[in-house]
């Protein structure tokens, strides 16, 4: 009897990168590899990295080399948006056996077997990198990554979109990611349809820029999309993981509020709320736009939980600006907020900007939106202390306590005081909250 294959998997960033390694991690299990824990002496490392900011290659960078030096005998891959944008950098690195990107991902088994041959021919040790690295073309397309398992037993990410050509000026994404291209909402039902089948009950729609789904298909858009999956019988919670603002359109609005099964959660990137950091950004709204979005949401869905990302320190902010962004922050009641320093990204427009901040500024100032951040969330969840609310229980601890979400992303734990002894995984349980209950 042979041997299984060994790999592991090592991931940065964001959801879709987790949900890209969790594809390939099954493309390789069902050619036989064994997926184990990286301290397990894997034959194969797989690193998935990130760039989205000077953070992520910086960890990029040091994990490849780390893994490189304590695995010098194991096929060491490297793909990702940091190694899309820097292949010949990453390939320079002592003891790296592939580079890929972010495209041609399912030929990463071609690649493997060759480099397995290569082994066989001449010392393992002496690396000749094989750099499989390609730019992106205008018209690219969306490349089929099937996955059938999901992030939780619960709950599963579904990737629906790659890719981005907004340009805005401080991001690398597009140029990591390539333009946008939507997957066909065929293949997107069916692998809907698998995690249903595979006791999935919840399904978070995820991509890079998810509201620009369905812009290079005929006839087709996030909103009939989301009314298409809200129809399968199994589904008990839809989700959108993000969204930018000018794509939340009358039409996704209606679509939301028509099914029940879609979550009133909306996580919807703000950046600033000042109008010209938000020029300067190149994002294709202002503060007035932003507002009038959440009274429109929120006439309709008084409850909605609304998240956004914040960027402080963008070049040439001032601190007027910083005040203006704070006050306008304020008066959203934002549910959650994600907090970045801005962060310079060669190779973009706004890495040659005047005025880069220094980075004191920038934590100084990422300090008080956290903090302000936390009083809105604060604020949200006192609304519905008292109330009966619905959590999807993704898991049930030993002593009897259950964890799961509401449908407006409230981190619940019930205490085992409450469990009769019926509680189950993936089941809803309805009960008033009461403060303690709450996961911060
Ligand atoms: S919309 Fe802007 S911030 Fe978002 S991925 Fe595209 S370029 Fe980056």
């Amino acid at each position: 009897m042979t041997n299984k294959l060994k790999v592991s998997f090592l991931t940065l960033g964001c959801k879709v990168n987790q949900t890209e390694s969790e594809a390939l991690n099954q493309l390789l299990t069902s050619e036989g590899y064994e997926v184990v824990q990286e301290a397990a002496g894997p034959d194969v490392v797989i690193i998935n990295t990130c760039t989205v900011t000077g953070s992520g290659s910086s960890k990029s960078r040091k994990l490849i080399r780390r893994m490189a030096k304590e695995h010098p005998l194991s096929t060491i891959a490297v793909m990702g948006c940091y190694s899309q944008t820097q292949p010949e950098e990453v390939s320079q690195i002592e003891g790296v056996d592939l580079v890929l990107g972010t495209q041609d991902r399912s030929m990463i088994l071609n690649h493997l077997h060759r480099i397995a041959e290569q082994k066989q021919e001449k010392n393992p040790k002496e690396k000749t990198p094989i750099l499989a690295v390609r730019d992106f073309e205008f018209q690219a397309v969306y490349e089929e990554l099937p996955l059938i398992e999901g992030e939780t037993r619960v709950r599963a990410m579904l990737k629906i979109q790659d890719g981005c050509s907004q340009f805005c000026t401080y991001c690398i994404v597009p140029y990591a990611r390539g333009p946008a291209r939507s997957r066909s909402s065929e293949k997107v039902i069916s692998e809907a349809n698998k995690l249903l089948e595979a006791g999935h009950k919840e399904i978070v729609l995820t991509g890079i820029h998810t509201g620009a789904y369905g812009k290079d298909q005929e006839g087709m858009d996030l909103s009939k999309l989301i009314s298409q999956l809200a129809q399968l019988p199994q589904l008990l919670r839809l989700r959108i993981s993000s969204i930018e603002p000018m794509e939340f359109s009358e039409e996704l609005l209606t679509a939301v509020m028509s099914h029940k099964v879609v979550c009133p959660h909306f996580h919807i990137p703000l950046q600033s709320g000042s109008d010209s950091v938000l020029a300067r950004m190149k994002r294709p709204y202002g503060v007035e736009d932003y507002a009038r979005l959440l009274n429109r949401i929120r006439e309709k869905l008084p409850n909605a939980a609304i998240s956004t990302d914040i960027m402080t320190g963008f070049p040439g902010e001032t601190e007027l600006e910083h005040e203006q962004s704070l006050k306008f922050i304020e008066t959203c009641e934002f549910s959650g907020l994600h907090v970045f320093p801005y962060s310079r990204r060669i190779g973009t427009i706004a890495a040659d900007m005047p005025g880069q901040l220094p980075r004191s500024i920038k934590t100084a100032r990422v300090q008080e939106v956290i903090a302000l951040g936390l009083k809105s969330r604060a604020k949200y969840i006192d609304r519905f202390i008292g109330k009966s609310l619905e959590v999807l229980v993704e898991k049930i601890d030993e002593d009897g306590s259950a964890q799961g979400h509401t449908s407006n992303y409230l981190e619940i734990r019930f205490p085992s005081s409450l469990n009769n002894g019926d509680w189950q995984v993936g089941q809803i349980i309805a009960h008033p909250i009461k403060s303690e209950y709450i996961v911060w």
